[in-house]
């Protein structure tokens, strides 16, 4: 079972992570996009890290609340509002909870899913941070329907995220400023996804130390 404090622990983690990746962000995004998704996903977490310092989180919803509210304030980008509507939709489904355990992870991450594809009108397939979410999601899900042990669960969820980035490389972007480069855009790996690895590890850590 997962408790307010190791959410809140698992969020400082994870700006330390996005802080420490944004060059390799920039990177993959200078390849098929504007070079600066590792710059606003550093802007944001820089301030999510002294917005949770200086905030009294009452409770689990809380805390992804104050992460997405203050990545919608903060991040720039295409990349923002998705991430914001993740961790809003996260919010909503734990409001009030002082511990999370997988089936709430799971319904957090269908609402999470929900709601960014329709921020996006994006769907799989589009090269996008969903060709993450949706496959670590999904294999999750099949996992644990099959009974299989949380620690399994969450490493083969992990592998398909993996998987969901590298399929990324070998399909034509149909959403956000990729299009815009059509089939040029093979071969690359989408910085959003990239970006989604790091947040679902972060996240699958918090499960697998619980
Ligand atoms: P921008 O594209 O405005 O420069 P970022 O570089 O921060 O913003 O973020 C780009 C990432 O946002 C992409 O790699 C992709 O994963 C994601 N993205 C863009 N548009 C969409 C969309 N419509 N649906 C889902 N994800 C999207
Ligand atoms: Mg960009």
């Amino acid at each position: 079972m997962v408790t307010k404090a190791t959410v809140i622990n698992t969020i400082n983690n994870l700006s330390e992570v996005i802080i420490e990746n944004s060059e390799m962000l920039n990177d993959l995004d200078r390849a098929i996009g504007d070079a600066d998704h590792g710059i606003n996903m550093k802007r944001g977490f820089l301030k999510v890290k002294t917005t949770m310092e200086s905030t009294e989180i009452n409770d689990i919803g809380h805390a992804f609340k104050t992460v997405g509210m203050t990545l919608l304030t903060s991040v720039g980008g295409a990349s923002g509002p998705l991430y914001a509507t993740a961790f809003l939709k996260f919010a909503d489904q734990c409001k009030g909870n002082e511990t999370i355990d997988l089936g709430t992870f799971e319904n957090m991450l269908d609402a999470a899913i929900a709601g960014m594809m329709h921020r996006g009108k994006s769907d799989a397939g589009c090269k996008t941070m969903l060709d993450v979410w949706i496959p670590y999601t999904n294999t999750l899900k099949n996992e644990n329907a099959n009974g299989n042990t949380f620690v399994d669960a969450l490493s083969k969820s992990m592998v398909a995220a993996h998987e969901g980035f590298e399929y990324s490389k070998t399909i034509i972007a149909t959403k956000g400023r990729a299009s815009y480069l059509g089939e040029r855009s093979l071969g690359h790996g989408d910085p959003g996804a990239a970006s989604t690895v790091l947040i679902l590890k972060s996240l699958s850590d918090m499960f697998q130390e619980a």
